[in-house]
């Protein structure tokens, strides 16, 4: 299964203190403001993420920021788990055309606004990153499009200030450069330096992994059995809001939600993250405009969730969608009205699944 994970990634340069934005997940990248070489990769895998397993934390739906200040590896990250898009134009980029944009090794092609995105596909670095990695979106690295677009017919000349001579630039023209003809050394001002580097925005990056169904759900597991992740519930509640404010269905998200649903807090541990929270956060969001929401998402959640709040699983068990009330039908989880309601249901295979199990005490204790 695809999932894609958003990284806006930002470093701050040791040399001029300035927040760089990473051209892709590398090994080393140029300030664009100093000049300095990076090591970009020391802060991806030793900073980045701190004490967290970063493997578990990008397999996970999650959004949010996180932002180390100060000192060496200092770094900026937005990160999210909401679908790739066009940096343009925002169009979203299926998620079932990944895997032959990456075979393509073409750029990839907005379809609505025709601009286009560099794409790597994984190498030693992006493996290191996340190990299962299949390629990065819109990682402009390897490509000359994260350089400074410069005119071609105009010729930039800094006049050198021991001799005079005219020396030309170009945007690999380093910090310091020699002359040619009096051999001293000249710095170039900023205002030079800036026009052949160009700050350019904070790039989205779309790291694209090939996850098992076993990968999604570890994720939840970590975050419930690993003590100081509370902390991160906010990024769980931050992706919930954003799902719901832009809706997608892959099947990738609905293994993991069915895995979400169906988590168990972990009693033993204090401090950890409380699930039963984020799962009804989840469900309130899901009552609203219930009628709207897909088929696959409403039976995902009333087939697998725990918790449901008894209101609406009597809306799930009046859903005009046989397929909903089927998957809720299955649900072990629910109250005795709930049952009696769907045990009236005007669909057959509904009524002879909810015969199935037993609910209460008896039926929990003895299975279905
Ligand atoms: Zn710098
Ligand atoms: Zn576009
Ligand atoms: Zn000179």
């Amino acid at each position: 299964m695809i999932k894609t994970s958003v990284f806006k990634i930002q470093i701050v340069c040791p040399g001029c203190n300035n927040y760089h934005a990473v051209s892709g997940i590398v090994d080393t990248d140029i300030c664009r403001n100093c000049g300095k070489h990076l090591n970009v990769n020391g802060v991806l895998i030793d900073n980045m993420f701190g004490f967290m397993d970063r493997e578990k934390y990008v397999n996970g739906y999650l959004s949010g920021g996180i932002e180390q200040m100060g000192g060496a590896g200092a770094y900026k990250l937005e990160y999210t788990s909401m679908p790739p898009y066009c940096e343009e134009c925002f169009a979203v980029i299926p998620e079932d055309t990944i895997t032959a944009v990456l075979d393509s090794g073409k750029p990839y092609s907005c379809a609505a606004c025709g601009h286009k995105m560099p794409v790597r596909k994984a190498d030693g670095a992006l493996k290191e990153f996340h190990p299962k990695a299949v390629g990065v979106i819109n990682d402009s690295s390897s490509s000359d499009s994260g350089k400074a677009e410069q005119d071609k017919d105009s010729l930039l000349v800094y006049k050198c200030m021991t001799c005079g001579a005219a020396l030309e630039l170009n945007d690999d023209t380093k910090r310091t450069i020699q002359c040619k003809y009096c051999d001293n050394e000249n710095y170039l001002p900023d205002a030079l330096w800036v026009k052949l580097h160009p700050n350019r925005e904070v790039q989205p990056l779309f790291l694209v992994m090939e996850l098992s169904e076993h990968d999604l759900k570890a994720s939840i597991d970590y975050f419930l059995n690993v003590t100081p992740l509370s902390i991160y519930s906010r990024h769980f509640e931050n992706f919930i809001r954003s799902y719901f404010e832009r809706p997608f269905l892959s099947p990738t998200f609905l293994s993991w939600l069915k895995s979400f649903v169906g988590a168990v807090n972990n009693e033993q541990i204090n401090f950890n993250m409380d699930i039963t929270k984020l799962q009804k956060f989840f469900y309130s969001n899901l009552k609203l405009g219930l009628s709207s929401h897909p088929v696959e998402l409403k039976s995902t959640a009333a087939e697998n969730g725990l918790g449901i709040p008894a209101d609406l699983q009597l809306l799930l068990a009046a859903d005009t969608n046989e397929a909903v009330r089927l998957a809720l039908s299955k649900n072990t989880d629910l109250a005795k009205a709930t049952v009696q309601k769907l045990k009236q249901d005007p669909s057959e295979s509904v009524r002879a699944e909810v015969a199935k199990h037993k609910t209460g005490f008896f039926g929990r204790l003895f299975g279905s």
